[in-house]
């Protein structure tokens, strides 16, 4: 059965790559994006082919417009578009909010919140019933961060994941009627190659011990909720963020 075309922005690696190999042998065709590791997106793909599915590396930096067409192009060229994992995001090295300048923050937000809008918008205009489409899902990875605020280490990032999250909700219910979900899911502490972006790569390693389940999350834990909202079995949830926190950042 043909189940459409999934975007994973961010597809290279960590949870994207978890995702996209998850997406695929589900069914769906894949487009695998990358920012510059087209050696990673490339092994994604040749993972995915080796189990006998669709998938295509396709460069882009998701806080450049041209780029995001570039990035909806070639999934037109693959097939129906059925869905959208908006994952693509990154950090900056821990600092505070005095020493945040524009620079930091332009970036910061471009990445993380303006292309996750961007993307979400082009997907809209293939998948709504509005314009013609078929229906879809759409998926935003924010993060516990947008709830913890992550004093003195990247408040500006867990503000960037908060509008991921208030996206979600309003753009959920504006499209609920048009054959399109939207929901998120809110990832705690996942053991990959994000955190060297805060300069201090072993961070994560170090915080695993304080955390509830006294372990860093995996990249597949993440996906398994990413391709359960993306999948029909999801059919009646939109507007929703799942924490895959692991217990980290639940309580009131
Ligand atoms: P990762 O291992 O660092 O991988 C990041 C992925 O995003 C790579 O595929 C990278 O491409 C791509 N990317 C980075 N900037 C991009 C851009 N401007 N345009 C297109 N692609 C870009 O990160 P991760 O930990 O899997 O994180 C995935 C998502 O989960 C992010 O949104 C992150 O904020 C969120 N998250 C992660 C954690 C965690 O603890 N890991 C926690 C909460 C939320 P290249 O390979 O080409 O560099």
């Amino acid at each position: 059965m043909d189940k459409g075309v999934v975007i994973v922005t961010g597809g290279s690696r960590g949870i994207g790559a978890a995702t996209a190999m998850l997406a695929a042998s589900r069914g769906y065709a894949l487009v695998v994006n990358y920012a510059s590791n087209a050696a990673a997106a490339e092994a994604v793909c040749a993972a995915i082919h080796a189990e006998g599915g669709t998938a295509v590396a396709v460069r882009g930096d998701v806080s450049d417009e041209a780029d995001i067409d570039h990035i909806f192009a070639a999934a037109d060229r693959v097939g129906r578009l059925a869905g959208l994992v908006n994952n693509a995001g990154a950090v900056d090295v821990a600092a505070r909010v005095e020493d945040f300048d524009l620079a930091r923050l332009s970036r910061m937000f471009a990445v993380n919140t303006f292309g996750s809008i961007l993307c979400a918008g082009r997907a809209v205009k293939r998948m709504s019933t509005r314009h013609g489409g078929a229906g879809g899902s759409i998926v935003n990875v924010t993060s516990a961060a947008a709830k913890l605020g992550a004093p003195g280490v990247y408040v500006d990032y867990g503000a960037a994941k908060g509008a991921v999250d208030s996206l979600t909700v309003g753009l959920a219910l504006e499209v609920a009627g048009e054959g399109i979900r939207v929901n998120g899911v809110r990832p705690g502490i996942i053991d990959t190659e994000i955190h060297a972006g805060t300069g201090e790569p072993d961070r994560a390693a170090r915080m695993a011990a304080s955390l509830p389940m006294s372990r860093l999350g995996r990249a597949q834990e993440v996906a398994q909720a990413i391709v359960w909202l993306l999948s029909d079995e999801a059919s009646y949830t939109t507007g929703s963020v799942i924490n895959v926190t692991g217990g980290r950042g639940v309580a009131p």
